[in-house]
């Protein structure tokens, strides 16, 4: 298993403006921390994201990183909202493989507090970045915010361009399209060319996977998004997943944290 995103919880103490997460309002799993650790080093991905909602909502969640098998590279997602001490005196930066820090202005928590916890971080060796989504009403702040981060205090900003959603559907004129692309960094290129088609053989439910708090497992983010269905649950003793990659309809409205996970192939009608 190449990468699974664990959605620890959709619950956010954030309500950002675009975020189609915490919409979903998905329970948790009716089991407890030991046994989610259990189904996550059975998978053993070559690399776990934990995301949510905000995970370190769990009170448990650094006992969870604790026990997580050493093998399973861990990338963490936060807003940075809750108290993180107690997660850098016990978690050593060299287990984390990314954290990346999720900057949100429409949200009341400032940005120095903000910055305050990315530098306390930085300073202690954890490979952060800070991640910025370019919803159009705050698109026209990313130059403010790539100088402060990253010239004035040496933290990597990274740009990820609004994923078009069905809550939030938004269409970009040329000009922010022209703007957005000096700032979208490589990893983001395709989310401005012509798909040559909107079918793929995707690796995603094979390689990689998506699990939800309750333990519903979907082939990615994406799918989730488009209420496709799941392809079953963590939980249930008879779950697998599938044995090869399987055909997309949905590679145009591809989010980006899916893209950076798995291998796509083109199909020509
Ligand atoms: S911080 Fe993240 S999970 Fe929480 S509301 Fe904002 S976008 Fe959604
Ligand atoms: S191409 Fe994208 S949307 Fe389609 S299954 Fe793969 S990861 Fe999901």
């Amino acid at each position: 298993m190449k990468a699974i995103v664990w959605v620890e919880r959709t619950n956010c103490n954030n309500k950002c403006p675009y975020c189609i997460v915490y919409h979903k309002d998905i329970p948790q799993a009716p089991v407890t921390w030991q046994d989610w650790v259990a189904k996550l080093n059975y998978l053993k991905p070559a690399v776990l994201d934990i995301t949510g909602g905000e995970p370190f909502l769990n009170p448990n969640m650094v006992d969870i990183i604790k026990t997580l098998n050493p093998g399973i590279n861990l990338g963490i997602t936060t807003n940075c909202t809750q108290d993180l001490t107690r997660f850098i005196n016990e978690i050593p930066s060299r287990r984390i493989l990314s954290m990346t820090l999720s900057y949100h202005p429409s949200q009341i928590f400032s940005k120095e507090a903000f910055l305050g916890k990315a530098l306390m971080l930085k300073n202690r060796g954890y490979p952060i970045n800070v991640n910025f989504v370019a919803y159009p009403e705050q698109l026209w702040l990313i130059p403010e915010l790539k100088n402060y981060f990253e010239v004035l205090h040496g933290v990597r900003f990274h740009v990820d361009p609004y994923s078009i959603n069905p809550l939030f559907p938004y269409t970009l004129n040329q000009s922010e399209i022209d703007f957005l692309k000096q700032y979208a960094g490589k990893d983001r290129e395709y989310r401005f060319k012509e798909a040559g088609s909107n079918k793929v053989k995707c690796s995603a439910g094979h390689d990689y996977l998506l699990l939800q708090p309750n333990g519903d497992v979907f082939r990615c983010m994406t799918l989730v998004w488009k209420d496709a269905g799941s392809i079953g649950n963590i939980f249930d003793p008879n779950f697998k997943i599938h044995e090869t990659p399987q055909l997309c309809e949905n590679f145009i409205s591809c989010a980006g944290c899916d893209m950076d996970k798995v291998t796509v192939e083109v199909v020509n009608d």
